[in-house]
């Protein structure tokens, strides 16, 4: 187990933002991981898990903590099922399981950051989510002090959300186990208008599984959504701010809004009787475009949803832009932005 102090975490985020940790320790595998957390917690130490620091906001200050980096490495395939663990680079993985031929995470391609991050927040793009393939979790309940397996049910999975996203302190998650579909070469059904589109086909038809994994790829580099230090648009955590899910009374005062500007809103149907818009759509109509920002952070040239670093922000910078976007939404629609990735000793 490797062990800093007083080390440096923008190096360690994809934003390139936050202050040093207290002290980072480095495990390479579950019983280092385990061992790590008893001592934290042990010791009464805030602790932070990082996988591959896509989906955290640190502040300037940095940790005052033990942060943990999660460094443990496994790729098991058993026929159709498949066994990460945490430590292992998600988009990777992905592009093995499409090697091996099998469906089911095919559209999940490029996405930064760590398999045990996934099921924290419910990973999803272009029409798939893990929560529709994750069968189980193995993770360290610090609450029990004990290793437990958790049925996808357990894992209470919902849009951009979970068990684990909700109850931050109590679950380090070590293994992640997914039910893959050999489809003959083909990819699950399409379900994302933009890629049945791309490949001239109705949604819920099949593709061809290696030209769907491509085809993702292809689309997020155009968004900047795929990783490449050399460009500062993707100096990101992704799309910064969820899609609003409105009940509807708020969907109603919303589109009565939206049509005093002459708007149309895109518009999804979510469980419960309510509906999802679209954050991109909110923010580009509220006035912030792409490229939005004179300062060192700024709205990425090719996507709305994504706030940049471009080379020299602070966090303090990023969370400014945010918290102007955010009230130009609310001023224009009445619908209150939420942001997606986690904030490390900040708000907005
Ligand atoms: C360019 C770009 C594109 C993106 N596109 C998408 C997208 O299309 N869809 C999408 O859903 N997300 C997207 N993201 C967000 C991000 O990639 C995902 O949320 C990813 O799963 C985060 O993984 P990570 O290992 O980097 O997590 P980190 O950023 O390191 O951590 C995120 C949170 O998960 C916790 N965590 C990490 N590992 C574990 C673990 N083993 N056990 C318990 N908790 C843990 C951390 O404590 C933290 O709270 C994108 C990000 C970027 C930068």
């Amino acid at each position: 187990m490797l062990e800093e102090l007083d080390a440096p975490l923008a190096p360690l985020t994809t934003l390139r933002l936050g202050g040093p940790a207290r002290r980072l320790v480095t495990a390479h595998t579950d019983d280092e991981v385990v061992a790590a957390v008893r001592a934290a917690d042990t010791a009464g130490e805030p602790l932070l898990v990082l996988g591959g620091g896509s989906n955290l906001v640190i502040g300037d200050a940095g940790f005052p903590g033990t942060v943990l980096r999660i460094a443990t490495t496994g790729f098991a395939l058993d026929g159709t099922v498949l066994e990460l663990a945490a430590g292992e680079v998600w988009a990777d993985a992905v592009a093995r399981a499409v090697g091996a031929g099998l469906a089911g995470i095919e559209f999940l391609a490029g996405i930064p950051g760590s398999a045990g991050a996934t099921p924290v927040q419910n990973v999803g793009a272009y029409g798939q989510e893990v929560a529709q393939t994750i069968t189980e979790v193995v993770a360290y309940d610090r609450r029990a002090d004990e290793v437990v397996t958790l049925s996808n049910a357990e894992c209470a999975f919902s849009y951009r959300h979970s068990r684990f996203k909700a109850d931050p302190e109590r679950y380090v998650v070590l293994r992640v186990r997914f039910g893959l579909e050999d489809a003959a070469g083909l990819s699950t059904p399409v379900r994302y208008a933009e890629v049945a589109k791309h490949f001239g086909v109705v949604q819920d038809e099949r593709v061809d599984l290696r030209a769907a994994h491509g085809a993702v790829l292809g689309l997020r580099a155009g968004k900047g959504m795929v990783l490449d230090p050399a460009d500062h648009d993707t100096w990101s955590a992704g799309s910064f701010f969820t899609n609003p899910v409105l009940g509807p009374e708020q969907y109603a005062a919303f589109l009565a809004l939206a049509a005093e500007r002459e708007l149309t809103a895109p518009a999804y149907p979510a469980p419960d009787g309510h509906t999802k818009t679209s954050a991109a759509w909110l923010i580009d109509r509220a006035g912030f475009g792409r490229g939005y920002g004179s300062g060192p952070a700024t709205l990425s040239t090719k996507h709305t949803l994504a706030l940049t670093n471009r080379g020299a922000a602070t966090t303090e910078d990023l969370l400014a832009l945010a918290r102007e976007i955010r009230d130009g939404v609310r001023t224009a629609f009445g619908v209150e932005l939420v942001n997606e990735p986690v904030m490390v000793g900040v708000s907005l």
